[in-house]
């Protein structure tokens, strides 16, 4: 299922990207599943993992970070920073700016300098975290004098409908406000990366220059909790 699953999903970004962008990259979400379910993504050409909360992700350690690219998705809180400055590639998660300060603290003590995305609500929606959108440009700027932050693009996470005449002026809204924030970036940042769409969304989300997915239940099927619902 997860082989036929995958063929599907990266059939339908390349479909959905078109001519017009490259095919977004592809992160699966693993979040509440178990290892033995998602090694076999290595066999199938899956680089990236997402996982949305820092607890899960340390019990799933070391196998995941051994085996893939691990990225944190989720709402992150500054007390859990240090336990992920050596395991996660990227944080898509940065929503304010005591958050930024704690991420380059701690980026300092290891030694690294972490990649993050900027994470914006193009609807408002506060309990799915991230900024308004008109707020980004300035923090974007801010972040990027940090030395531990390495701010590579935004992140959003959609209103749950499936109604395109709502979503496709946030997803267009989103990658123009990348590529505002691109072209205003200084000399030598690479804000290169737009991350957005998820099982209900991804092709309309590479449709409008998403660069990478954020895909769970479309690849492993629904979790239990969507199933109770
Ligand atoms: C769970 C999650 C996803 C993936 O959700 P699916 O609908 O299962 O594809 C993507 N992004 C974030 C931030 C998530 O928490």
């Amino acid at each position: 299922m997860l082989e036929a699953n995958l063929r599907r999903v990266r059939l339908e970004l390349a479909e959905a990207a078109g001519e017009r962008y490259p095919v977004p990259k592809l992160v699966a979400v693993t979040k509440t599943h178990p290892l033995e379910d998602i090694l076999p993504l290595k066999d199938l050409g899956v680089c990236d993992v997402g996982e949305n909360r820092v607890q899960e992700l340390r019990e799933k350690l070391p196998a995941l970070a051994e085996n893939f690219q691990v990225h944190l998705i989720g709402r992150l809180q500054s007390n859990k920073v240090k336990y992920i400055m050596d395991t996660v590639c990227m944080i898509h998660s940065l929503d304010r700016w005591s958050l930024a300060q704690e991420i380059d603290r701690q980026a300092g003590l290891h030694g690294v300098r972490m990649p993050v995305l900027i994470q914006v609500s193009p609807a408002g929606e506060p309990q799915k975290g991230g900024m308004p959108p008109e707020e980004v440009p300035d923090f974007a700027a801010r972040a990027a004098k940090l030395p531990g932050l390495r701010v590579c693009g935004l992140m959003a996470v959609m209103p749950d409908t499936g109604d395109e005449d709502v979503l496709l002026p946030l997803f267009r809204g989103m990658r123009a406000l990348f590529e505002r924030v691109r072209d205003a970036a200084p000399e030598g940042a690479e804000i290169s990366e737009l991350s957005m769409g998820m099982s209900g969304d991804y092709r309309l989300a590479a449709r409008c220059g998403a660069t990478m997915v954020r895909i769970g239940s479309a690849i492993f099927g629904p979790r239990p909790s969507q199933l109770t619902r």
